[in-house]
């Protein structure tokens, strides 16, 4: 089934302000909450998709890559994801967006029962220089990542200033009437587990930091600037708390006869005047292997020859861009007395007068198609 689009889910066009987007969010998450619904799946569905949708649109990278690719934009060869949130990274969202009234650990005011919060471990961002080539087949990528991990022998015993709840709970008056509010332990960051013991070498929170080989699955057709996400490749959280992610910017490298435009290439083919008088073939770089091209007799300078589907596949999955070959007559810039003295007898020949066609004139009659 084709994924709902984020605008529609939160009952917003496109282009709405992040203020609206909030607002939106706010509504429907208050609409759907589980302990509003008690075992009503569909409002659950509801609000998990609410929740991705907000989790993308307050995000001002997140959005401009949905903005532009559509849910194609995490979705990638596998290995990234943009949706699937848990219910405890939707809680944890709540904090930042319903402030200090529902805590961060959920609902407590509506008497639902009280959520451990889950301890995520910080994300890790590195960058990935690809080369033309690579990002137009796709590449399988191995890195090493210096990651926080539990070091073995730690031990962890309930935290004393919580009991192991991961809360602080207290009463407030809100415009609702009085509340009882929750908030995260900072004593043991909402775990509810504090360190017992720990090996030499880890840090406070038992963690210690050690160099792993990541393989990434980089789809064909990524962008200069593109961020990928690797699920759980990010630090290790102490105690039962869930890794964080490793972030992947992409960075191109500049091939020496390719250039990008979008989907499509370019290449500058230079090639002589006897060539261009008389025909030639000549061989070209493409991002799959050399291949030769066939150039007719009486070629006109900045002619483009066009080889369809020879150019970087779409992000989206769908078609490939093509590679455009600009014809150029090279010119020399010194003559001998003899070649002179050819190029004047030339000149002499009204033959070699430019008589331009109207297909010599317009630049979308240039672009010539190879396989036509
Ligand atoms: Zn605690």
């Amino acid at each position: 089934m084709a994924k709902q689009d984020y605008y529609e889910i939160l009952g917003l066009s496109k282009g709405a302000s992040s203020a609206e987007i909030k607002k939106a969010y706010r509504k429907q998450a208050l609409k759907y909450h589980p302990d509003k619904n008690p075992d009503d799946k569909e409002a659950e569905e509801k609000f998990k998709l609410a929740a991705e949708a907000y989790e993308v649109l307050s995000d001002p990278d997140k959005k401009a890559r949905y903005d532009q690719f559509g849910h194609q934009a995490f979705e990638g060869a596998g290995g990234f994801g943009g949706g699937g949130m848990n219910m405890d990274d939707i809680f944890s969202q709540f904090g930042d967006i319903f402030g200090g009234a529902f805590g961060g650990g959920g609902f407590s005011g509506f008497g639902g029962q009280q959520r451990q919060r889950v301890v995520k471990g910080s994300n890790l961002r590195i960058r990935v220089k690809l080369t033309l080539e690579e990002i137009a087949n796709g590449v399988e990528k191995k890195v090493k990542v210096k990651r926080k991990k539990q070091a073995k022998g730690t031990t962890y015993k309930t935290c004393s200033t919580c009991n192991g709840s991961g809360q602080v709970t207290r009463i407030t008056n809100t415009i609702l009437g009085r509340m009882q509010t929750s908030t995260p332990c900072n004593v043991c960051g909402g775990a509810g587990q504090a360190i017992d013991k720990k090996p030499a070498g880890a840090d406070a929170q038992g963690l210690i930091v050690e160099e792993e080989t990541v393989s990434i699955k980089i789809p064909a057709g990524v962008v200069d600037g593109m961020q990928l996400k690797v699920s759980g490749k990010g630090n290790e959280a102490p105690g039962n708390g869930i890794s964080g992610d490793l972030l992947v910017a992409i960075l191109e490298e500049n091939h020496p006869t390719l250039q990008r435009e979008g989907d499509n290439l370019h290449y500058d083919l230079y090639i002589s005047y006897p060539d261009a008088v008389l025909g030639t073939s000549k061989e070209i770089d493409t991002v799959t292997g050399k291949v030769r091209i066939k150039v007719e007799a009486g070629v006109q300078s900045g002619k483009i020859l066009r080889l369809r589907g020879k150019g970087i596949p779409s992000i989206n999955g769908y078609g490939k861009g093509d590679l455009l070959v600009h014809v150029n007559v090279w010119t020399p810039k010194t003559l001998n007395k003899q070649q002179k003295e050819f190029f004047e007898s030339m000149k002499e020949d009204e033959h070699f007068e430019p008589k331009p066609e109207s297909s010599d004139r317009s630049f979308f009659e240039k672009v010539k198609d190879m396989f036509s």
